[in-house]
């Protein structure tokens, strides 16, 4: 029998853009991790429906996500993604340059927090954040998320279930421990409104009040 999951995508037609992304991945060896396709439209679908002339990805990876962000950007919106590896953001730039969103992209390179920093200094705001990173600083990157909004914006993170382990007792791991501290967060802030999707590995997703 097939997965409710498969037979989601069973419904969609295969997106072409998206699909040259993941082989673009797979060629250059990069972990094969993007955000599964249906969230990836879901981001899309958020994105749109906020509005959204402003986003800040944590994670590029190779641009499967910054896609799906700027897909649903308002005309002329930016997005700016911060990505540890030189590497994997040369692969993204090419990838969102490619779907014809090069021109509304821009990469920081290096660790995120320090970028964050450097953005908070420059008194950027953002509409939407998707957190897609080292999971240890999940908590870093949701306080950052927070301080760097716009009244009403939105805040996604991917992979906050991480395959079952947050919920298992017996695991103790540093990233383990740290994804708990983030969806502890996310559920009891005061300053947000929020919610976990339990498809794939866990979607978890804030609204900033
Ligand atoms: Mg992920």
């Amino acid at each position: 029998m097939n997965t409710p999951e498969d037979y989601i995508s069973s419904l969609y037609s295969t997106d072409p853009m998206l699909e040259k992304v993941l082989a673009g991945i797979r060629e250059q060896g990069m972990p094969e991790i993007s955000i599964a396709p249906q969230y990836g439209k879901l981001l899309t679908l958020l994105v749109l429906a906020g509005r959204t002339s402003s986003a800040l990805e944590i994670g590029a990876l190779g641009g499967y996500s910054g896609i799906c962000i700027a897909r649903g950007l308002t005309p002329g919106g930016r997005l700016v993604s911060l990505e540890l590896e030189e590497r994997y953001a040369q692969v993204a730039k090419g990838h969102l340059t490619e779907a014809g969103f090069g021109e509304q992209v821009e990469f920081r390179l290096g660790e995120a927090l320090p970028s964050l920093e450097k953005l908070g200094e420059e008194g950027a705001r953002f509409d939407f954040f998707f957190i897609d990173a080292d999971k240890t600083n999940y908590p870093n990157y949701l306080e950052w998320a927070i301080r760097l909004a716009n009244s009403g914006a939105l805040i996604v993170g991917d992979n906050t279930l991480m395959r079952g382990r947050v919920a298992d007792p017996n695991v103790s791991a540093g990233s383990v421990q740290a994804m708990r501290r983030f969806n502890e967060q996310i559920a009891s802030d005061p300053r947000l409104d929020s919610t976990l999707l339990p498809a794939y590995d866990g979607l978890s997703i804030a609204r900033v009040r």
